[in-house]
Formats: structure tokens, C-alpha cells, sequence
């Protein structure tokens, strides 16, 4: 795992990766399965970036960005079928390990290409020939930010709106303590250059469809505190006449804030006997390590992994290892 750098100082591309995405012309931009925020602005502002570039971007993702995303700039050129292109490099964003790349990355086909990887999350495995990681910085939509400094890109209206919708949705609104004075200073950046914070806001953090609210008034009537670990479980059956939705967003943030609780977790189960499980911590804890060895990452207060098996048997397992570092820390 990385050291961290000074937060105060804009991060470096490896000069390898500048001269990797000069040299492509048709570059395959991959985002995380289940895309947030960073996932989906990371995508749209690399990809304008790479066609301000004179270059040809495919922009992919497994899943479709969720509605309160759409307003990007760039999202309806987001596909989740990459069959029919020739591309000539693979750039993987927001994603720690291949996996996160879901039904994307095809190991037959994108094997022989040159996988680049830009990523802020400390778990990430270095699965690349080049990898850009910056634990440090609050969202991979800020190493974005320093990537446009680095190439001398202008930042025009349409790029800062995507970077900056990475920030605050990473940082849920500058609430999380990665928020240092440098991302304040790129957020007013990015505000002179045109982006609406106001507007970011209210279309991401402050809306919400009226199933996501049901579902949150489900989950909730199931919360459990044992041991400083707050837990919430969003079943299969809770979901019913819901309309599709899968996870309950917000959830894991809201319940962490009882003041009793020094960390938190909502299982979703999914089906085919798989349970997706969604970490948050306060200062001072690192659950990205329990999230890793449990299969997946992210960050030292906001991590998640997805488990094979029954819902009963992995609540077990899981908070077992988070009350374990709880009580160690
Ligand atoms: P969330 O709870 O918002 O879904 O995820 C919190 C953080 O953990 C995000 O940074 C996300 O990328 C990471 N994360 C969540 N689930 C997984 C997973 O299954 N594998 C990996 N590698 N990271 C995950
Ligand atoms: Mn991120």
C-alpha cells in the first residue's frame, strides 16, 4: 500500500501514463460496476478530456449511471457494450481491483492492450502496467482535476461539472475528513469555471426517489447496535414493490451518525445467494483493511465488499471482524 502525499499539493501523473494517453488514439474508459458519482464524473471528464486531446474515447460501464446522475454532460455517450470497437488502450477509473470493472473488461479480448489504472482508493492492487494512485485526495474526480493541470487542459464549463460532482459526492458535500483546504480550493476552482455546486447538490445529494425513502424506512425498522458497530440488513423480500431499486444510498453514513457508534455497516442481499456489504467509520478506525480481506476495499472510513453466501451466515462473519477492529482500535 501506498504512503500518503501532501494534501496540499497538487498530485503527478507518472510521467508514463502522460505519454500512454498522448500515444492512444482509441482508448477504452472503464468506471466501477454500480458507478456513484466519481465513478460516472471521473469517466465524463477524462473521456472530454481525451477528445479535447484529438482522441477517440469509448466511455464504459457495466451498469447505467443512476438517474441522479444524468444531467452530466457526456452520460447518454456512457455504453455497457464495447463488442463492436477497436480499441487500442484500457483506462480503468475509481476501481481497486479488476473485478470492479465488471462484464467490461473482457481478459480475452483487452488482454494484449495496456491497462492504465487512476484510483484513489488505498486497497487498490495495482493491476495495471501503469497505475496512478493517490490515496491521499478525497475522490479520483481530483486526481482529474490535476490531471487537466498536468496535460495544460482548459477547463471549461462541461469538465468542471463533472469533476466537481465527483468531489462532493465522494466527500457527501466536504462532510468527509479527507476534505482538505486543497479540494475547498479546486471545488471555487471549479465553481469559477462554471460548475453549480448548487446544482450538483440538489440534483445528488438532496434528491431522492420516494422508494429510496420506503426502503430506508424498511431497513431502518432493522437497525442493531453491538459493541460500537451499528448494522442495518436490506433483504431480498424488503425490496418488494420498489421497483427495481437494490441499495438503500445514504443509509450507512445516516446510521453511523448515533453518537454510540464507531462504525457501521448495511448488508444488501442480492440474488444468487450474494450479500453486498456497504462500511463506513468514524476517524481513527481503518475498515479498509477488514473490507480487503473479505475481497474488497476502499477507504480507511468508507469501504464495502461483496460475499457469497446466506444472509444470516455473513452478518455473522462480517460484523465479527468489524467488532474485532473496533475493539482494537
Ligand atoms: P459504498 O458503501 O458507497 O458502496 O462504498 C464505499 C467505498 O468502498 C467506495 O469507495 C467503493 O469504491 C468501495 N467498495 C464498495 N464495495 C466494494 C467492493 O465490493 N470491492 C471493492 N474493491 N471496493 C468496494
Ligand atoms: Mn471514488
Amino acid at each position: 500500500m501506498k504512503t500518503l502525499t501532501d494534501p496540499s499539493l497538487p498530485t503527478q501523473p507518472p510521467a508514463e501514463l502522460l505519454e500512454a494517453l498522448n500515444y492512444c488514439r482509441r482508448p477504452l474508459i472503464i468506471a466501477h460496476l454500480a458507478p456513484d458519482g466519481d465513478a460516472i464524473g471521473s469517466l465524463l471528464a477524462l473521456g472530454h478530456m481525451l477528445h479535447r486531446l484529438g482522441k477517440d474515447p469509448i466511455l464504459a460501464c457495466q451498469d447505467p449511471p443512476p438517474a441522479s446522475l444524468r444531467f452530466l454532460p457526456g452520460s447518454d455517450r456512457i455504453t455497457n457494450d464495447v463488442r463492436d470497437y477497436a480499441v487500442d488502450q484500457i483506462i480503468a477509473v475509481d476501481s481497486s481491483d479488476p473485478t470492479r470493472m465488471g462484464s467490461i473488461y473482457d481478459p480475452g479480448e483487452h488482454k494484449n492492450l495496456p491497462l492504465l489504472v487512476i484510483d484513489h482508493h488505498v486497497t487498490n492492487v495495482a493491476f495495471g502496467q501503469i497505475n496512478w494512485v493517490e490515496p491521499a485526495t478525497a475522490a479520483t474526480a481530483q486526481m482529474m482535476y490535476d490531471l487537466a493541470l498536468a496535460l495544460d487542459i482548459e477547463i471549461d464549463t462541461d469538465l468542471a461539472t463533472c469533476m466537481l460532482t465527483g468531489m462532493v459526492t465522494d466527500t457527501r458535500g466536504f462532510r468527509t475528513n479527507n476534505t482538505t483546504a486543497r479540494v475547498l480550493d479546486i471545488a471555487a476552482a471549479l465553481m469559477q469555471a462554471g460548475a453549480s455546486l448548487n446544482r450538483i447538490m440538489e440534483r445528488t445529494l438532496n434528491s431522492h426517489s420516494f422508494n429510496l425513502i420506503q426502503l430506508w424506512g424498511r431497513a431502518l425498522e432493522t437497525v442493531e447496535f453491538d459493541r460500537g458497530v451499528i448494522h442495518a440488513t436490506n433483504s431480498l423480500v424488503m425490496r418488494e414493490g420498489l421497483d427495481g431499486i437494490v441499495r438503500p444510498e445514504g443509509l450507512t453514513s445516516f446510521i453511523l451518525g448515533a453518537y454510540e457508534a464507531k462504525a457501521a455497516v448495511v448488508f444488501t442481499e442480492l440474488p444468487e445467494n450474494k450479500v453486498e456489504c456497504s462500511f463506513r467509520a468514524r476517524p481513527g478506525q481503518n475498515i479498509a483493511e477488514v473490507a480487503f480481506a473479505l475481497g474488497g476495499g476502499g477507504h480507511p472510513l468508507a469501504a464495502g465488499c461483496t460475499i457469497s453466501g446466506m444472509l444470516p451466515e455473513i452478518k455473522e462473519l462480517v460484523l465479527s471482524r468489524l467488532i474485532e477492529q473496533v475493539l482494537s482500535s
